[in-house]
């Protein structure tokens, strides 16, 4: 089963994207993960992407769609997969209709519904392990005193496109080039708004009723 999570940067989607992927064996494929451990790896692409990523700018739509081509082709895709992150422009939307077809459609669109304001303060509180991607929240679940992570002793850092001046930005190219992507999934009759501001828990559990739903 093939399902997008979409939403603006902060919803919340990414977190849920990944305890629904482990939950149910599919893998949550997150092209922001992709393109960080590109930068982290130096690779050609890691260059090209970096300074974009940094500003809150979007990566070009040719870069991205060969790199989801090249993700689809791995193995743990033939059961499904959440996407996280992609599309986020019109273009990679219809490439990605071009690309599935009709014999392997996306089945469901789940959009995070969170205020502006919920998503600011969410974001510039976020501090991510810069080893193993674990996202703190200096409110609700703030990171060892040390800034060691928890789970994996790496270093836990603030995203530079975390930065306020950045997350406006990404709210800025958000709403002219992703939100658009709301109407072009309702018109095919596959967008379930679901609201993001509640916990990570409530929201969580609404997804996996909805996952169970949607896999009958
Ligand atoms: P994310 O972790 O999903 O917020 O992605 C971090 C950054 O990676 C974004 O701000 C973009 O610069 C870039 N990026 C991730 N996914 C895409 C995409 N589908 N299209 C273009 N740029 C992307």
């Amino acid at each position: 089963m093939q399902t997008i999570f979409l939403g603006a940067p902060g919803c919340g989607k990414g977190t849920q994207a990944s305890v629904l992927a482990e939950k149910f064996s599919i893998p949550q494929i997150s092209t922001g993960d992709i393109l960080r451990k590109a930068v982290k790896d130096g690779t050609e692409l890691g260059k090209k992407a970096k300074a974009i990523m940094d500003a809150g700018g979007l990566v070009s739509d040719e870069i991205i769609i060969d790199l989801i081509k090249e993700r689809f082709n791995q193995p743990d895709c033939s059961k499904g997969y959440i996407l996280d992150g992609f599309p986020r422009t019109i273009t990679q939307a219809e490439n990605l209709d071009k690309l599935l077809g009709s014999k392997s459609p996306i089945k469901a669109v789940i959009y995070f519904d969170v205020q502006e304001d919920e998503i600011v303060k969410r974001l510039t509180s976020r501090r991510t392990c810069s080893s193993c991607g674990y996202n703190y929240n200096m409110f609700t679940d703030p990171p060892p005193a040390g800034m060691e992570c928890k789970f994996c002793g790496g270093k836990v850092i603030q995203r530079d496109d975390d930065k306020e001046a950045t997350v406006r930005n990404r709210l800025v190219v958000y709403k002219e080039k992703t939100e658009p992507l709301k109407n072009y999934y309702e018109k095919q009759d596959k967008l379930i708004v679901i609201d993001g501001a509640r916990s990570v828990e409530q929201v969580r559990t609404e997804l996996i009723e909805l996952y169970k739903k949607l896999a009958h």
